[in-house]
């Protein structure tokens, strides 16, 4: 049988089939992902195949495969930090609540973010929250963040949770698909995810207020169904979009407007900064690229982290 795995919790996978029957599964032998050591060789999101054990109430059963990974995102593991925990995997759309005040989010918080999101392969949308709160500089404000990345590719909704505003835009978004959520604390997450299905009472919010730095909630990813013919997965504890490792000469690559002019650049290595007849230098220059996307790109390059990783915290 096959299905996808709901939830984990570590040595017991909630898997559901297209049935939508759950079954509690275990895993057979060992499984070694490429590239990555993990502490956990199942993740939410995983499409298994399994068999049900000889047991009289079959509903329990053993994971003896997983199918190839669209993506993955992952996070240090918590005891063992040279190992990595797959958080979750199979997300086809990932949507980045931000606010411009109220929490402010910065654009060098959304470019690292986007970077992630790139770097592993998974899409994702902007989401301005709250704009029921927004005065005329706010508007203004989105309305520039709109125009730079929308014009990179990235698309853009304007919703307010409150107001019941844009759910429809977001709704559409989301039907057939896996999405996550994230942004930072209070951006509206838990609040937005209510109005799109109320009756999914979600763990998000409490265990974020009870969340304190450095303290290491041991919740786990789990996805649901909502009505609408749409999936989700939640990530109770974790903050955020979990990590990747980038080589210098890559990070541009995951800026889909300095990736287009790479081959117009002089040096095929160029790293678009000291270097002549460089392409997205010029660009930047007529105002083609927006500045705020060339810091963030600086910031990432000349960054903290010799292994040049970002780090993006959701909550
Ligand atoms: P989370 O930490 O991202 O899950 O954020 P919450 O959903 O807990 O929301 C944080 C605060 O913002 C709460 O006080 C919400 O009531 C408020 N909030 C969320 N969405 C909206 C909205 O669309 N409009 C307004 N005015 N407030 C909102
Ligand atoms: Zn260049």
């Amino acid at each position: 049988m096959t299905g996808i795995v709901y939830k984990s919790t570590g040595s017991w996978y909630v898997v559901k089939t297209d049935d939508g029957a759950l079954w509690e599964c275990r895993i057979k032998g060992k499984f070694r992902i490429k590239g990555i050591k993990s502490t956990n060789p199942v993740a939410v999101g995983d499409i298994v195949d399994f068999e049900l054990d000889d047991s009289s109430d079959k509903t329990t059963g053993t994971i003896y495969d997983i199918h190839d990974r669209k993506n993955y995102i992952v996070r240090k593991s918590v005891n063992l930090s040279h190992q990595m925990h797959i958080i979750a995997a199979n997300i086809d759309r990932v949507f980045l609540l931000v606010t411009i005040n109220n929490p402010p989010t910065t654009t060098s918080f959304i470019d690292r973010f986007l970077v992630t999101a790139e770097a592993y392969g998974i899409e994702a949308v902007l989401v301005f929250s709250k704009t029921d709160t927004y005065d005329e500089d706010m508007r203004d404000e989105q309305l520039y963040l709109q125009y730079v990345y929308a014009q990179i590719g990235y698309k853009c909704l304007k919703v307010s949770a409150k107001e019941n505003k844009g759910l429809d835009e977001l709704k559409a978004l989301m039907k057939d698909k896996v999405s996550m959520f994230s942004g930072h604390s209070g951006v509206g997450k838990s609040t937005l995810i209510n109005a799109l299905e109320p009756s999914l009472d979600l763990k998000t919010k409490e265990i974020s207020e009870q969340h304190q730095q450095g303290q290491h909630t041991t919740t786990f990813a789990e996805m649901f169904d909502l009505s609408f013919g749409a999936q989700i997965i939640d990530t109770p504890g974790i903050r955020g979009f979990g990590i990747v490792d980038m080589e210098k000469e890559e990070i541009s690559d995951y800026f889909p407007e300095f990736f287009k002019l790479k081959n117009d650049c002089k040096f095929n290595n160029c790293l678009h900064k000291d270097e002549p007849q460089c392409a997205v230098k010029n660009a930047l220059e007529k105002d083609e690229i927006a500045w705020s996307r060339y810091r963030s790109y600086l910031q990432i390059l000349d960054g903290e982290d010799e292994n040049y990783r970002t780090d993006i915290y959701g909550d």
